[in-house]
């Protein structure tokens, strides 16, 4: 979006970012199975149940909304079909039964969850300023130093705000 990014920070800032994906399939369901089975997270794999439906009124027909997700390992090459077959077998183990009650579902294969995250092969953190292009300043989940997801939007955000104060500052000195 920026006329002349590749001769700026933002170079780097791309070329080093390992994007987090993952694979969901949300399902719309008569009845879950196993009511106690609400949510669910995976300590030994990176996966995750929820009932949207608890919180959330997503039909006019009262069906649940329930998804499965699951979070890629950016070192592994990704298997669709392997990653589908997973997340059905984990619905198999918390609601055994499942498939007689869907009525609607979609897989979707992969989504960028975020764009980047601080992890030990960046070379530079991201932002606030650009330092090669005067007057302007980056936020996002991606541009976090130590945070991650919404943390990682808010902080980079207010370290972006914090930067234009001092900016102003320094321009309204030498101003006099
Ligand atoms: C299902 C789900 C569950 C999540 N759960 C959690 C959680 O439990 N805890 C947590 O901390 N985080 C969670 N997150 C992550 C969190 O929502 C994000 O990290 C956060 O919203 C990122 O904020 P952002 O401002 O960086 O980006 P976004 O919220 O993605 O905002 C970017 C905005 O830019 C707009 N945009 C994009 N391109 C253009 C363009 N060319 N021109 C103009 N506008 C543009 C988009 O429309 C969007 O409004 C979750 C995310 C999802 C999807």
């Amino acid at each position: 979006m920026l006329n002349g990014a590749e001769h700026t920070s933002l170079r780097l800032w791309n070329e080093q970012a390992i994007p987090v994906t993952a694979c969901c399939l949300d399902i719309g369901i008569k009845k879950l199975p196993n009511p106690q089975h609400q949510f669910a997270i995976g300590i030994d794999q990176a996966l995750f149940f929820t009932n949207q439906s608890r919180a959330a009124k997503l039909s006019e027909d009262g069906i649940s909304v329930v998804s499965i997700a699951k979070y890629h390992n950016p070192m592994e090459e990704l298997n669709v079909n392997a990653d589908k077959k997973q997340l059905e077998s984990v619905m198999d183990l918390l609601h055994p039964g499942w498939r007689k009650e869907v009525v609607v579902q979609q897989f979707l294969p992969k989504l960028t969850v975020s764009y980047d995250f601080p992890h030990v092969k960046r070379k530079r953190n991201p932002g606030p300023s650009i330092p090669e292009m005067k007057g302007i300043f980056i936020a996002g989940d991606w541009a976090g130093h130590e945070e991650v997801l919404a943390d990682a939007a808010v902080a980079s955000g207010k370290r972006a705000a914090l930067e234009i104060l001092h900016v102003n500052e320094m321009v309204l000195a030498k101003e006099g």
